[in-house]
């Protein structure tokens, strides 16, 4: 064994002696299906469009010797709580809401604490929470798929440190009204509760009104959504002074790139096209939703940018044939409670044509009857459909 091959061979057995935490050994990941998303994205849930033109703009102006400056975060930060009619205290921003769930368990969770979300939502309560303590309780929405308020309530108990709830819930477009959240707050003072309005423009109601009063209550807003900046990774989170300063400890001083610091004062400022895209997502999913009922298919109301549609047996097949029309979907089959769910993205206007007419065809193609997404909770005693 040459002297270069023993010393790597040493490396090796000195890496296998590495162990992260017990937690990071357990807890889930999360690997979404991003490649070949070269077609009609109607899977995750982004603006199907473009950004505001005006963004655009900023990022043409944005220079070499721009890039070269660590980018400052606390100026943009004041200019968003103006925004927002917030303390600059009360607000940090992230990189995308992801890292503010992430910085929240960082903040929060011990290893012996509770944390409480309700499934199925959104996976990266569960990956960050878990990342921190074993102790995650998922509280499992209603048959209907609404929020399971009452056994959630119940679930709290003295080690309940952190409660994330997103709403409008993702995958099911669900909702909690301001009288639940600010209940799920009062039953859990020692808690912080962080509602997730990564969908507000397609619902419009927030509990932003309340940060400040309500002193263990966090709001995330992602510019994700209805902004359409996915790819430059900012989001919002929002809280009282005392509860955001802890999560301003744990966060790094650069999370924030300088490009998307440069364009959130110009996305905030162009009001007139997010209002824009959100009315045209609006009229969509009612035609969305209309153009479901008369393929027979059942869905949740949606609250949000997307439908989550029960298709049954051919979910997968369903996906499939979508995909060679250009047309991609997620399937959420493997969501708790979600067993032959299928999610599709609500867009703009020509999006949503497009969306529909492959629907149609697929199902045509894959031999679907509106008997096999026939969900056996679809109805009540009485007869009557619980879903529409
Ligand atoms: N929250 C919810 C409820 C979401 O559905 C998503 C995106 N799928 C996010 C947060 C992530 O947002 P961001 O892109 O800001 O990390």
């Amino acid at each position: 064994m040459s002297a270069a091959t023993e010393e790597r061979s040493q490396t090796a057995t000195a890496t296998t002696r590495i162990t992260p935490r017990r937690a990071v050994l357990k807890m889930p990941e999360y690997h979404p299906p991003l490649a070949g998303r070269d077609a009609l994205r109607l899977d995750f849930n982004e603006n199907t469009f473009a950004a505001s033109p005006k963004v655009i703009e900023r990022l043409r102006q944005i220079t070499a010797e721009g890039l070269t400056k660590y980018p400052e975060r606390e100026g943009v930060e004041r200019v968003t709580a103006a925004h927002f009619g917030l303390q600059a205290n009360e607000v940090l921003l992230t990189n995308g809401v992801d890292e503010a769930i992430h910085l929240l368990c960082a903040a929060f969770l011990e290893e012996d604490d509770e944390a409480i979300i309700s499934t199925p939502t959104f996976f990266m309560y569960e990956v960050s929470a878990r990342m921190m303590t074993d102790h995650l309780l998922r509280v499992q929405a209603v048959e209907s798929l609404e929020f399971p308020f009452e056994r959630f309530i119940a679930a709290i108990t003295p080690r309940t440190k952190l409660i994330m709830v997103s709403s409008p819930n993702n995958p099911t477009g669900a909702v909690v009204s301001r009288e639940q959240v600010l209940a799920l707050c009062a039953a859990a003072p020692h808690a912080a509760v962080m509602i997730d309005e990564a969908y507000y423009h397609f619902h419009g109601e927030t509990m932003l009104p309340d940060i400040g009063k309500v002193p263990n209550l966090a709001v995330a807003r992602t510019f994700s959504k209805a902004y359409g900046l996915a790819g430059l990774r900012i989001g919002m989170l929002a809280g009282a002074a005392e509860l955001m300063k802890y999560v301003r400890k744990v966060s790094s001083p650069y999370n924030v790139n300088g490009p998307a610091l440069d364009c959130l004062p110009v996305a905030l400022a162009d009001d007139a096209y997010v209002q824009w895209y959100a009315a045209e997502v609006n009229t969509g999913r009612t035609r969305m939703m209309d153009g479901l009922r008369a393929l027979g298919i059942d869905f949740f109301p949606s609250h949000a940018n997307f439908v989550l549609m029960k298709i049954g047996p051919k979910h997968a097949l369903l996906v499939k044939a979508m995909r060679a029309r250009g047309v991609l979907l997620r399937d959420r089959s493997t969501d708790p409670g979600c067993d032959g769910y299928v999610r599709i993205t609500v867009g703009i206007e020509e999006h949503v044509t497009r969306g529909l007419t492959a629907l149609k065809e697929s199902l045509e193609e894959i031999g679907w009857t509106p008997a096999e997404g026939e969900p056996a909770h679809g109805r009540t005693a009485e007869g009557e459909r619980e879903f529409e």
